[in-house]
């Protein structure tokens, strides 16, 4: 049986974040990708956008880990030269009842230590965006976007320089835990040796843990699935930064993002499924979006919404249970030598990805 320092399940942008940062302290890292390339979950199936740490109660690890995320990931893709968009974008409020809401925000992101949120009168808002319809905005600068796939490639390429390697095609199917180190078991049958192994299989992170023979069950938290369902827009973006309604239950509501080609589109919404594999759109969605989207751009033309794609957030509340943080258990939560699981890497999982590279190396 081969026999290997640190194995990484998942070649999405936080196990490709994870895997960078033990490489380069010098370790032997191997991921195992079950998909034919990397960065084809749900790291290619979201937003794209840097944020700003805003919304995340104070102390959770998305509070943390956003924020210091944000940092890394802007210098890391100035280094490297990966597309980014340091862009900005406001959160408008749409009627005087929504007010309060927006001085609670600026509260809370200085409470996560952004400090630069800018409360604008409708005027001011309109003078950045002039087709925007709003009572106050909220400007955060430091929220921008990001070519998620060229962060992925720079982060497989530091890996590999470092010596580490991604095997595609190899889905991980089980693991058992012996005296000092980690058995890990292929569907194909293929045995590995292992003294650390982190489970960053983003949706598939709990059926996968719960194949861990020796973890205990009380470890594994449920698994729920929100998708988010986005809508293109046609035609050029009216507005040069993204924007957000004020927040709702499960997600951020339908804003507006921009990509680095400024194609606009909006979403996504929250809609809870069974199925992590459910991801077509329903064009009938469209309807809502036009009504939320009106709100604060009422020049909406009829039919300029496309359906689009739509992601899964890997959720561990159930619908009706309030948000809950990342949950990234070592070995002090779980008793296991030299096993790390990431559960319910949701947004900002893009964002913080570095920082929670760092922050697992850290636990091992
Ligand atoms: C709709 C939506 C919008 C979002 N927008 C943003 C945003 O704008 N900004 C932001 O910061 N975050 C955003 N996020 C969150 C962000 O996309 C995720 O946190 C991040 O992509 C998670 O990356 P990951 O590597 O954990 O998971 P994934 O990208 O899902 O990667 C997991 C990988 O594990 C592999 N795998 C699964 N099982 C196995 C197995 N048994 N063996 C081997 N490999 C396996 C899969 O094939 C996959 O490649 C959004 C999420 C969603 C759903």
């Amino acid at each position: 049986m081969d026999k290997l320092d640190c194995v990484v399940i998942g070649a999405g942008v936080v196990g490709l974040a994870v895997a960078r940062a033990l490489a380069l302290q010098g370790r032997e890292v191997m991921v195992l990708e079950a998909a034919d390339a990397i960065g084809t979950g749900t790291s290619s199936r979201n937003s794209e956008v840097i944020h700003a740490g805003i919304y995340y109660p104070q102390g959770s690890l998305k509070a943390r880990l956003c924020v210091e995320g944000k940092e890394l990931l802007y210098a890391y893709c100035a280094a490297r030269g990966i597309g980014h968009s340091r862009c900005g974008k406001l959160i408008v409020a749409t009627g005087d009842a929504q007010l309060a809401q927006l001085q609670g925000i600026i509260a809370k992101a200085a409470a996560n230590g952004v400090h630069d949120l800018v409360l604008l009168t409708r005027e001011e808002a309109r003078a950045l965006e002039p087709q925007l319809e709003c009572v106050a905005a909220v400007h955060s600068p430091s929220t921008g976007i990001v070519d998620s796939h060229a962060l992925m490639l720079a982060l497989q390429g530091d890996l590999e320089n470092a010596g580490g390697l991604v095997v595609l095609n190899s889905p991980l199917a089980q693991a058992q835990f012996a005296q000092d180190a980690i058995i890990l078991i292929a569907e194909d049958g293929t045995e590995l040796q292992a003294s650390t192994v982190v489970n960053a299989a983003g949706l598939q992170a709990q059926a996968l843990a719960s194949r861990f023979a020796g973890l205990a069950p009380k470890f594994v938290p449920p698994s729920h699935y929100a998708k988010g369902n986005y809508f293109t827009l046609s035609g050029r973006s009216p507005f040069s930064r993204l924007i957000y309604p004020v927040p709702e239950a499960a997600g951020l509501g339908v804003h507006l993002t921009i990509d680095l080609g400024r194609q606009a589109k909006f979403g996504p919404d929250v809609q809870w499924v069974n199925s992590p594999d459910d991801l077509v759109v329903d064009p009938a969605r469209g309807d809502a979006f036009y009504a939320e989207v009106r709100k604060y751009w009422p020049a909406l033309q009829d039919g300029a919404l496309i359906p689009g794609y739509a992601g899964m957030r890997p959720k561990i509340q159930a619908p009706d249970e309030p948000a809950k943080d990342f949950l990234i258990q070592g070995p002090a939560e779980h008793g296991v030598a030299g096993l790390v699981n990431l559960f319910g890497i949701e947004s900002p999982g893009l964002t913080s990805s570095l920082a929670i590279g760092d922050y697992v190396s850290r636990l091992l």
